[in-house]
């Protein structure tokens, strides 16, 4: 369970910004993903009306998915463009405004109020400005993390989601040597101790 070269790989929010700038996107699921489906009710649990998060959120259909069924969404974002494709590609009018808390943050939220996606680092949130939430969706995200941040990210989701919450998780498994990733590989002795 050696992580090799990637431990000290840095991908910078720059490098992040030019990806959705260039279409270089291929880590977007337009079907949704699979797990999804599939983990849906563990998420859910039976219960309605719950406040799920999406961290690293792209421009996930599963949030779409989430909102039609009743739910609100609240994702975060560095790339603006990602946030308002989510919206075009959806045909779902939004209103954008900023978030007092957070120096150069943009709240964009849906009409209906359902969606939220905030514009800035993930590591500038915490449950004073957001809440806490019953539910996270995390794909793409815990994996795309640069691997020297992977304990304060841990951290901030532990410090979102209330007591009963569920917490989806999607890694990937390779041989971290053959390549740099993201996503990068996250052995589970490692989500274990950084989520306990
Ligand atoms: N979860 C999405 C996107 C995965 S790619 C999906 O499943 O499709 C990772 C995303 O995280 C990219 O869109 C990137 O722009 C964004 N990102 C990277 N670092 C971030 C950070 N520190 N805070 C918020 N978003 C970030």
């Amino acid at each position: 369970s050696d992580i090799g070269s990637q431990k000290d790989r840095v991908v910078t929010e720059e490098e992040w910004l030019q990806k959705w700038e260039m279409g270089n996107i291929g880590f977007h699921k337009e079907q949704g993903h699979p797990l999804f489906q599939k983990y849906l009710d563990v998420l859910l649990n039976g219960r309605s009306g719950l406040r799920i998060f999406f961290p690293l959120c792209g421009k996930a259909v599963e949030m779409k998915w989430l909102a039609d069924m009743g739910h609100s969404v609240v994702g975060v974002e560095v790339s603006e463009e990602a946030v308002k494709e989510f919206f075009s590609d959806h045909s779902l009018p939004y209103c954008e405004e900023p978030v007092p808390e957070i120096s150069g943050a943009k709240m964009f939220q849906s009409t209906s109020g359902n969606i939220s996606l905030y514009c800035c680092s993930v590591y500038d949130l915490s449950s004073s400005i957001v809440g806490k939430f019953d539910g996270v969706w995390d794909r793409g995200a815990l994996v795309a993390v640069n691997p020297c941040d992977r304990q304060r990210y841990a951290s901030l989701m532990i410090n979102l989601v209330e007591k009963n919450s569920s917490y989806l998780l999607v890694t990937v498994s390779y041989d971290p040597n053959k390549h740099k990733g993201p996503p990068f590989y996250v052995p589970e002795s490692e989500i274990k101790s950084l989520f306990g």
